[in-house]
């Protein structure tokens, strides 16, 4: 796939070039990691082409079991070359090697057969109908594919959100045309081989390069040959791809964008707290949807927390991804630095103060044409300050004093996006009855980002549209028909 540095689409099980190629960065120092063909609107056609087709083919006529074992070996295969494609994710996003290995591959081998196991196991409705007039009908449910599924994903966790709606629509029956992000293009065609080598019928998978408006991205979303679009991403992007399928009227399942808030009460395990905030806010450079921004410290321990976080922020260690201490990498891109230096400005602007960090690190060792930027927390800022209101995607969180449980309630659901939360505190009740009343789709209580995979995802408000996770991804990914017959 990336021979010499180059990386292909993927179109009815050929690698397919375009011509018009565009750098892909490597974060950590600014170098070029590969070179990659842009898909034009006609391999775009080509790969739904192609989807429609397999749709119709071989792999239709493959049972749930059947699709589940092909599954598992996809599964075994990612891990049968595994450092594959930890170096592959690295090169792309510049995230320490450990990280790649313990999250991002690790869980797409686990997706994989997580879908597995629930496609094997799962039934559909069925009902036998008596009327009053002794008429019967045995009404029983079939589960059909969507249909071509476009799928489009993000830089932060590039195979892991690839993987996490990949292996659902494949274990659902459907064919995907696959849309990487411009700035993480590897791992996504990387899989394409697995895929292949696993034994999956040609077209099923396809994989197409590119931006997102005016290129790879908006073809697809455009494509009348797409059934549905499962997209994850910012909520403006997520806003624009409903607009341009809501012509032709195709199902969207949208994951995006979060302003995650965590509560810590004075009777929690300060210790336990902070190992979880430093956990939440800085894991993968903040560059996690479900990555904490705003703190909310009850004041008798709002002072202590905000030391013993700044104590651990200061000692996070930027470097290169193989470096055994490395603990963060850089932002994913020197344009997405500027926005992340756009909020630490308007922190300062605006009265807030920087507790650590708030700069560009000078780390030397060729680093410095990287996307570095320090892990930075700040007090003094309020809930109606754009730094508690916008996502930033980055290092850093907000800190901000509250009395009474109420309070923090208010404070925590007062923003427009609704994805996560975190809860911490030694009080069991306490624990459950804030959590439940997180206005989120997904809360957490002395955690964060430990979720059984059969559990709902998703996020209300600008957060997204409907659940992934287990059943309800096999919601979105097929479509139940009804069957009556009188008995
Ligand atoms: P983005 O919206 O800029 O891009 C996501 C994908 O959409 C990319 O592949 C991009 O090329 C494509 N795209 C952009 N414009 C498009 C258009 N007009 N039509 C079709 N496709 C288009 O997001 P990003 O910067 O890559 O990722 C970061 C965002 O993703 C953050 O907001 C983060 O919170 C969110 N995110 C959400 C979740 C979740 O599960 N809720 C998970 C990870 C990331």
């Amino acid at each position: 796939m990336t021979s010499a540095g180059v990386v292909r689409n993927f179109v009815g099980g050929q690698f397919v070039e375009s011509g018009e190629l565009f750098d892909d960065i490597n974060p950590v120092d600014g170098s070029v990691a590969a070179r990659v063909h842009e898909a034009d609107e006609s391999i775009v056609d080509s790969a739904v082409r192609a989807a429609r087709k397999a749709l119709d083919g071989p792999w239709s006529r493959l049972g749930a079991p059947q699709r589940a074992a092909l599954l598992r070996r996809i599964a075994d295969v990612i891990e049968a070359r595994f450092d594959e494609f930890v170096a592959a994710e690295v090169a792309d996003t510049g995230k320490p090697v450990s990280l790649a290995r313990q999250i991002d591959v690790a869980r797409a081998a686990a997706n994989f057969r997580a879908f597995a196991d629930l496609v094997s196991a799962t039934g559909l409705d069925s009902f036998l109908t008596e009327l009053p007039d002794g008429r019967r009908a045995l009404n029983y449910a079939l589960r059909k594919p969507l249909g071509v599924v476009g799928v489009i994903v993000p830089w932060n966790l590039p195979l892991l959100l690839l993987t996490w709606k990949v292996a659902p629509a494949l274990a659902c029956g459907n064919t995907v045309v696959v849309k990487p992000s411009e700035l993480t293009p590897a791992t996504a065609t990387l899989l394409a081989e697995v895929i292949t080598e696993a034994g999956v019928p040609d077209g099923v998978y396809n994989v197409v390069h590119g931006f997102g408006a005016g290129s790879a991205g908006a073809h697809l979303t455009v494509h009348p040959g797409i059934d549905g679009i499962t997209f994850t991403g910012e909520s403006s992007t997520g806003s624009t791809i409903m607009a341009a399928v809501s012509p032709r009227v195709r199902p969207v399942s949208f994951e995006l964008g979060g302003k995650n808030a965590a509560i810590v009460f004075a009777d929690a395990d300060l210790k336990r707290a902070v190992d979880t905030l430093t956990r939440s806010v800085f894991t993968n450079t903040g560059q996690v949807c479900l990555c904490t921004e705003r703190v909310y410290v009850q004041r008798p321990v709002f002072d202590e927390v905000v030391a013993a976080l700044a104590e651990r922020a200061a000692a996070l260690r930027l470097g290169r991804p193989e470096e055994a201490e490395t603990t963060t990498g850089p932002l994913i891109s020197t344009e997405h630095r500027e926005k992340v230096l756009g909020y630490y400005r308007l922190a300062e602007e605006t009265g807030a103060q920087a507790v650590v960090g708030g700069a560009v690190p000078r780390l030397g060792a060729g680093l410095d044409g990287g996307a570095w930027i320090e892990p930075t927390l700040w007090t003094g800022a309020g809930n109606d300050n754009r730094l508690l209101r916008e996502e930033i995607f980055g290092p850093v969180a907000a800190l901000v004093p509250f009395d009474t449980e109420d309070e923090a309630v208010a404070l925590a659901n007062d923003t427009s996006y609704g994805l996560a939360a975190t809860v911490l505190t030694t009080d069991l009740d306490r624990g459950h009855r804030v959590a439940g009343r997180m206005r989120v789709g997904i809360s957490w209580v002395n955690t964060w980002f430990l979720r059984d995979l059969r559990s709902p995802f998703g996020g209300s408000g600008l957060s997204g549209i409907g659940r992934e996770g287990g059943e309800h991804s096999l919601h979105f990914y097929s479509e139940p028909t009804n069957v009556c017959v009188e008995l």
